[in-house]
């Protein structure tokens, strides 16, 4: 990023914009004046920015007519608009949902997942067996934001249509990382988040099949056929659609970055036996990578890479600052311990082979100060 001593690999909380994107939103930015719903000549020249972006979103998630495009605010109104705007629905989602979708979900019978955080479809298919007379919702994470661990869609989709079931799929983390295409899915819904590849945050997309009857949760001015009131973030929505035109680009770098991200996690296997990384035999995002290391609480992790000027998670972003075991990792069988004591690393475009030797020097230091304190204050006792 801009300060060369200073590493980033928390992408997948948010990510740099691109040069192409920084341009959109100047543009847009110097345009002034743009509301889509506007009927003179400027309402012109912003709807014609809004249909662009709608065609970026069918021709790069390759997305056919028989689905809407729905422009909202980010991934989590976009679960919220699924949840909560298709009415009588048994809702059927895995455990290792984000909050959004979890939080937003009404009575949800909960698909579990086995250790390498994969979800039991013997399982689905029992409570889609059991809820058969009922009309059913069926939303799974397409890969979880906290392992990067990559679910069997396809099959979970056309489980879920057997049984008469719709399907959504949040595929924020996905975009930019490994091919999302909606057609090839065959889900009928799918969300999709701006800042997690290269847009802006406060912006993200629903798409979802035209037969499904969906009510806003924010009504108003009849935007976006009505199912989003509010006037159209234009600038996001102009950088989302820069962005969308990066993703080839992005998808060109992912077999390097995944490179690296093997050998951080390689590195660190050779270092200790001690460490765990959850979900490694997993389908994976190529970027991702959520380590445990014991007896270090993940928030003492974080501040000891924020000091060496590394940027690291804690699993899913919590704005409360509050720090909880991950439900993620609790899902996958992790202990409390473990599942306290992880953090994520996620790499992106810009990260070095000379960055990942730093993550690996600063993960090693701590683990080796941890144990020296570990052995003094035993032979204290
Ligand atoms: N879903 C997933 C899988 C995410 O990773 C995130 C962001 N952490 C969201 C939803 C929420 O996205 P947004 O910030 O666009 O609301």
């Amino acid at each position: 990023m801009e300060n060369n001593d200073h590493i980033y690999a928390d992408y997948n909380s948010t990510t740099p914009i691109s040069e192409n994107v920084k341009k959109s939103i100047i543009e847009v930015l110097s345009k002034q004046a743009l509301n889509p719903s506007s009927l003179h000549k400027k309402g012109q020249e912003a709807r014609k920015i809004l249909q662009d972006a709608r065609d970026n979103v069918r021709r790069f998630i390759v997305v056919q007519n028989d689905k809407e495009v729905v422009f909202t605010s980010g991934a989590t109104e976009a679960n919220n608009l699924v949840m909560k705007g298709i009415k009588g629905y048994q809702h059927i989602i895995s455990a290792i949902e984000h909050p959004s979708i979890i939080n937003s979900a009404c009575n949800a019978h909960i698909i579990p997942v086995n250790q390498d955080g994969v979800i039991n479809l013997i399982e689905l298919e029992k409570i889609l067996t059991k809820f058969k007379e009922d009309r059913m919702l069926v939303s799974v994470i397409m890969a979880n934001n906290e392992t990067g661990v990559i679910q069997p869609l396809k099959e979970i989709a056309e489980l879920a249509h057997k049984f008469g079931a719709i399907c959504h799929t949040d595929a924020a983390q996905c975009v930019g990382k490994i091919e999302v295409n909606m057609e090839d899915l065959k889900v009928d819904l799918l969300t999709l988040s701006a800042h997690k590849f290269g847009g802006i945050a406060g912006s993200g997309v629903l798409i979802f099949d035209k037969k499904l009857a969906i009510e806003p949760i924010i009504t108003g001015g009849g935007q976006e056929k009505g199912l989003r009131g509010g006037t159209e973030n234009i600038v996001a929505i102009a950088a989302l659609s820069a962005a969308l035109q990066d993703i080839p680009d992005l998808i060109s770098k992912t077999n390097e970055i995944k490179v690296l991200r093997d050998q951080l996690e390689h590195e660190l296997l050779n270092f200790t036996n001690e460490v765990k990384i959850f979900g490694q035999s997993s389908n994976r995002l190529p970027n991702t990578s959520f380590i445990y290391m014991p007896g270090v609480k993940s928030d003492v992790q974080l501040m000891h890479f924020d000091l060496n000027n590394i940027a690291v998670s804690i699993g899913s972003a919590c704005s409360s600052g509050k720090v909880e075991p991950s439900h993620v990792l609790l899902a996958m069988g992790a202990t409390k311990e473990q599942a306290e004591c992880s953090i994520r690393v996620s790499i992106g475009t810009k990260t070095k082979e000379q960055d990942i030797k730093k993550i690996v020097n600063c993960w090693c230091d701590l683990y080796r100060t941890n144990k020296v304190s570990n052995t003094l204050s035993i032979s204290h006792l």
